[in-house]
This record gives C-alpha cells, structure tokens and sequence, in this order.
C-alpha cells in the first residue's frame, strides 16, 4: 500500500518544514537506530526535524550520530508539546499503537499533522495517514532503509545514517541470527557497510561496554534461572532488591531473557522484572519456531510484540506473578511439548 502512495508521502514531505519522528516507549536498539536514521535523512533534505522519546533509553545507545539532540518526554514536556503542535508530519517508528508511546499518546492525539507509520509488528493499529507495516521484517531500521528507497533517495545514505539503520537490524536480529533475517536483510546491511557503517564498531560500542555491576547482575539472573523441561520452558526474575544490589540502570537487563533460549531444547524464555517505582511486573517473552509469544503476551498480560518476541505486565506481586505463569502455562502444553 505505501507503494501506490509514496508520491503522496513525497508530496506532503516537500510541503512539510516541521517534522517530528516518534520511536515507542522504552526505546530499544531498533526504535533509537530507525528515528535517528531517518532523522539525519530527513535533516540532510532540509527539514526541520526532531526525535521525540517518550521516555529515556540505555546508554549503550548514547553514543548514536544525532543522540545530543534528542528530546525526552517525560523530562521536557513543554518543549516537546510546542514541537508536536508545530509539525506538519509526525513519523512514528518500530510500534503499532499509540499507546505503545505512553504520555505522549494525548499530544499526538491532538496534533493535525500528517501521521506515517513505519512499523513491523502485527497487527498495527489505524491511526496513521499513511501505514508502512510490514511484520515480515527483521526490523523497522531495515523498513526505513526500503522506505528511504521507495523515495529513490538510496544515494542519500550517509554514513551516519548508515551506522543508525546497522544498529537497529543488529539488535533486533540478535546480530543477524533470529528467524526474521532474510538474505534482503543481508544485502541491507552489506550495502550500509558499503555507505559507511563501521560493523566492528557498532558491536563494540553496544555489546562490549558492559559495567561490572551489569555483569553481576546476570550472574544473580542466571542463578535465579528455573527451567520446565517438559514443557521446554525457562524463566528468569529479578526482584527490586536484587537489581538495586548491583546498582541497576536502565537497559542493564536487556538481553537476559535470551539465555533461556539458549539452553539446549528449550523454546519458550521469560523474564520478569519488579518494577517498584512503576508498581508493576514487567515481562519479556521470546519463543523459538512456532510458539506465538505475541498471542500469549496479548492474552494473558497485557502486552504484545511479535511471534518470537513480546513483552508485558502484571500489577501483582513478582511471586504472585509468577505462580499465575505456572498456572496458564500447561495451557499451552499441546504446542509446547515435543
Ligand atoms: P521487550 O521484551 O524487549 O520489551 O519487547 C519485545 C518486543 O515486544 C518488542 O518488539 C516490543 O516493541 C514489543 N513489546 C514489548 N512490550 C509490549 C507491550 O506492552 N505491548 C506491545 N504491543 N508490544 C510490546
Ligand atoms: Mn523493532
């Protein structure tokens, strides 16, 4: 559908001087790398762009070409009010409802820009003018890439640009081993190497700057991992106390739920996280083949994401929490089961 109507999308950008670009809540590798690549695609045209956050993210992403001036709801509402209420397009990147970007949701509820979606998660609501969806893709910086081709703008791929949209398919691929890459992805990223993304120094700057303490912490996760072999499911939790013992700041924990998956037969990894200042549970769910995680997220804890990677919450304690996991879990037995 963005095909037929991406002359439309190129009218409205040559009439567009301010344009604001909306990655989701908790903003990961994927949502940083993509509003910041077409950022600078975007500055390099000659708009006015900004990014908007809804809330902080990791500082393993602080070092991306155009982080100084990224603007943060929750700590600079007013100047981002003004923003919103002055673009002509509002770009939202890597979520598929306005809910996913917390208390901005009423703002950009009352703005009457121009709203283009550019998601891969299924099931994208319908808010956007234009929705660019597509859950086949590793991730939306490979969807921004192929959006900035539509345009017939790949000439355009600086090297800034090029090590933004690297960092997004990289972290969302698990370095290019989940599923969702598909040889066009590799072509995508030989291609941004070509433009000027250093590959061996993105990996560097976001796996290899791990603190002591995060380290640490991984070690009290993994101790506290628990596996259902029969189920071929493992769980992983970290209470507040636990994470305030080794000095926890944002995104140390990214990444954990992912050892679940790699122990030998299992399919189905969860973490959960006590989250005191924001009184609740919060979950990440990753599945491997079949196993919708996404549904099981959506049905059970208020949450949603993709077949092999999802996240939710729960307002009850962690061990309650917990117990109910264990309780919902041989529901599943039939798909989780050899
Ligand atoms: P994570 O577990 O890393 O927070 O999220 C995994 C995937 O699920 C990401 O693509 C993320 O955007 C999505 N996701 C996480 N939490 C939620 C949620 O509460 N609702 C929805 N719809 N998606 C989520
Ligand atoms: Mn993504």
């Amino acid at each position: 559908m963005i095909d037929t109507r991406i002359l439309e999308i190129t009218a409205e950008l040559a009439k567009a001087e301010n344009i604001v670009i909306v990655p989701h809540k908790g903003p990961d590798g994927d949502a940083m790398g993509s509003t910041l690549g077409l950022l600078h695609f975007l500055k390099d045209k000659g708009h006015n762009a900004t990014v908007i956050a809804p809330n902080d993210y990791p500082h393993f992403l602080k070092w991306l070409p155009g982080s100084d001036n990224v603007v943060i709801y929750e700590s600079q509402k007013e100047k981002a009010d003004e923003l919103i209420s002055e673009a002509q397009i509002v770009f939202t990147l890597d979520f598929n409802h306005l809910s996913r970007c917390g208390g901005m949701q009423d703002s950009l509820m009352a703005s009457k820009a121009v709203f283009v979606m550019i998601d891969h998660h299924q099931e994208p609501s319908d808010y956007a003018d234009y929705t660019y969806s597509d859950s086949t893709m590793s991730s939306t910086c490979e969807m921004v890439y192929k959006f900035i081709e539509k345009l017939r703008a790949s000439k355009k791929i600086t090297p800034e640009i090029a090590t933004c949209l690297y960092t997004g398919i990289m972290t969302d691929t698990g370095s290019f081993r989940f599923a969702s890459t598909s040889s066009d992805t590799h072509k995508t990223i030989a291609d941004l190497i070509e433009k000027g993304a250093n590959n061996a120094q993105i990996h560097n700057n976001i796996y290899d700057t791990n603190s002591e303490t995060k380290l640490q912490l991984l070690g009290t996760a993994l101790k506290n991992l628990k596996v259902n072999k029969e189920l071929r499911t493992a769980y992983i939790s970290l209470s507040q106390e636990e994470l305030d013992k080794h000095n926890f700041k944002k995104g140390d924990t990214e990444g954990f739920v992912n050892y679940g998956l790699s122990l030998d037969g299992i399919i189905f990894a969860v973490i959960f996280i006590e989250k005191e200042n924001e009184d609740l549970i919060k979950i990440s769910f990753r599945s491997k083949g079949d196993f919708d995680v996404n549904k099981f997220a959506r049905a059970h804890f208020e949450g949603g994401g993709h077949i092999n990677a999802a996240g939710g919450r729960s307002n009850i304690s962690l061990n309650d929490t917990i117990v109910r996991f264990n309780k919902i879990l041989p529901e599943y037995s039939e798909q989780l089961k050899k």
